[in-house]
């Protein structure tokens, strides 16, 4: 008897009916297929920000261009949920390498999601030199009220187990697929030192300059949510952005799509 309840159990976690997915990218290049992609497609536009509504698979799909960064993220995320009421927000798109197992062309499932620029310091006097590495991690930004009317503060944000079972078991021809911790903030970084760094006490595997905001955003509105990112580029093995892969990430999130039944 047990067995079989667990065995429910599993299965139910693992069911998806027909959703209303809100799938993002930041750049033209991270939406562009996608939106080729959708059936019966209108467009909207939204104050800067654009929206594309469609069928992909069983699912209706509102395809988002956020534009790049956070700030922008954060508010199409607002926008978006607002006006179309999504069951599940994907965002998904380009990245650099933070961890050197990783290569270009591989993915990221963000298991957890960090905004590494919430940086705080203690005083230092006229002088005294500044290092990075006295960086304190900031997280009471990141304080939203939950089900029971609690503020809680949240250091990281996490991406939905059965979205992630999912994505996991998608298959994926261009790099290997892992899951791990991606970094966002307003920055690109290219110091090796810096982004070992940033790597050692985030334990990233990649950066980006989206998916905290948006996982931020759902979470307040308790919203599934998963995060897929692609090495475009990783400085470790001097590996320089390739466009290609900000299509192969799409191509990969629409077979993620059509897996959810
Ligand atoms: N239009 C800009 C490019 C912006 S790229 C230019 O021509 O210079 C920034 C976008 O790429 C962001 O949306 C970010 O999420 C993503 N990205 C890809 N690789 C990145 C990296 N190594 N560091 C930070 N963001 C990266």
């Amino acid at each position: 008897m047990k067995k079989i309840i667990t065995g429910l159990l599993v299965l139910s976690t693992l069911t998806f009916a027909k959703e209303k997915i809100l799938v993002q990218g930041a750049m033209d290049m991270e939406v562009d297929y996608l939106v080729k992609s959708l059936k019966n497609p209108t467009k909207e536009h939204i104050g800067s920000w654009t929206f594309w509504k469609g069928d992909i698979g069983n699912h209706e799909v509102i395809v988002s261009r956020t534009e790049v960064g956070l700030v922008n993220a954060a508010a199409a995320t607002a926008i978006g949920i607002e006006k179309y009421h999504p069951t599940i927000i994907i965002n998904q798109g380009t990245s650099g390498g933070h961890d050197p197992k990783l290569h270009t062309g591989d993915i990221v499932l963000g298991s957890e999601v960090i905004n590494m620029g919430a940086i705080r310091t203690e005083r230092k006097e006229n002088g005294i030199k500044e290092n990075m590495k006295d960086g304190i991690f900031f997280d009471v930004v990141q304080r939203i009220r939950d089900k029971d009317e609690n503020l809680v503060n949240y250091k990281s944000f996490i991406s939905n187990e059965s979205l992630l079972k999912v994505a996991e078991k998608t298959n994926y021809s261009q790099g290997k697929i892992t899951l791990g911790i991606i970094g966002s903030a307003d920055q690109w970084n290219r110091e090796l030192e810096r982004i070992k760094y940033l790597n050692e006490t985030f334990k990233t595997s990649t950066e980006e300059m989206e998916s905290v905001a948006v996982a931020q955003t759902a979470k307040a509105f308790n919203i599934p949510f998963l995060a897929i990112r692609v090495l475009s580029n990783t400085d470790i093995h001097n590996e320089d952005f390739n466009p290609k892969t900000a299509l192969w990430c799409q191509e990969y999130t629409i077979n993620v799509i059509k897996n959810l039944k």
